[in-house]
């Protein structure tokens, strides 16, 4: 077979593998072999496409398929409901989640706590912790080269013991790399390398982790900080020796 016909052979075929659904342009341009043939003569493919698909309309009358104006996103979850005594991302965040930029959640299975590593914070002020906040959420946006989809973490807990509410639960968390999957992000606010936690903030974590454990069936064993993980010093010396503790203690 010269290497004329055996191209138009092949783009006959890849026609006919989709006669079912209505052959088009762009379904034939989306087959791996037609799409190696497009390298090599996008005329001929084409053609042979078009040529293929008018002869099976004629074959095999049948709905008139019409392709997507443009590629269809992931459907929004439907919200979870708050979490009681969770303040919402809405009273702090200025903008919205991007669905294209993140994964929808798999069955939560396991907790990692983190901190946010930069100065020292501790004002307990509901302002100082909603500008902390938006801080992050705009850094994790410029992330390169890919940019999240919103604040990676679920929840964070600021000086004055509050919980505040990040991205939805019901999107994967960008915290863990590589282990986001069922994966609950929670950032307490500060840098436990530089500043110790206090109590307001200790009791917080413990109740809330609690919460969740008792929520999503997980054991102390599954709430891990980031550096057992991963290769980092998150979430700062005070933190994990906090952590280390609260799993033999009140979390056990
Ligand atoms: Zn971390």
């Amino acid at each position: 077979m010269s290497g004329f016909s055996r191209i138009l052979q092949a783009g006959k075929a890849s026609c006919r593998y989709r006669r079912y659904a209505g052959c088009s342009r762009f379904n034939c341009m989306s087959d791996s072999t037609t799409r190696r043939l497009f390298l090599g003569g996008t005329l001929l493919v084409l053609g042979g496409c078009a040529t293929q698909s008018a002869t099976s309309l004629t074959r095999v009358p049948g709905p008139i398929w019409t392709p997507p104006l443009k590629p269809a996103l992931p459907p929004t979850p439907t919200p979870l409901p708050a979490t009681a005594g969770v303040i919402a991302r809405s009273v702090w965040a200025k903008g919205r989640p991007n669905p294209a930029r993140m994964d929808r959640m798999t069955p939560i299975h396991r907790i990692t706590i983190h901190h946010d590593g930069m100065s020292p914070f501790t004002d307990s002020s509901m302002s100082a912790a909603k500008q902390r906040l938006e801080s992050i959420r705009r850094s994790h946006l410029q992330r390169r080269p890919q940019p999240f989809g919103d604040i990676g973490y679920h929840y964070a807990i600021d000086p004055g013991g509050r919980i505040w509410s990040g991205r939805p639960t019901s999107w994967q968390g960008a915290h863990v790399r590589a282990q986001n999957q069922g994966n609950l992000g929670i950032v307490v606010l500060g840098n436990y390398d530089q500043q110790s936690l206090n109590a307001a903030q200790k009791n917080a974590l413990v109740r809330f982790l609690g919460q969740q454990m008792k929520t999503y069936n997980i054991r102390s064993n599954k709430v891990t900080t980031h550096q057992e993980m991963a290769a980092t010093a998150c979430p700062g010396t005070n933190l994990q020796a906090f952590m280390v503790g609260a799993r033999k203690g009140r979390l056990a």
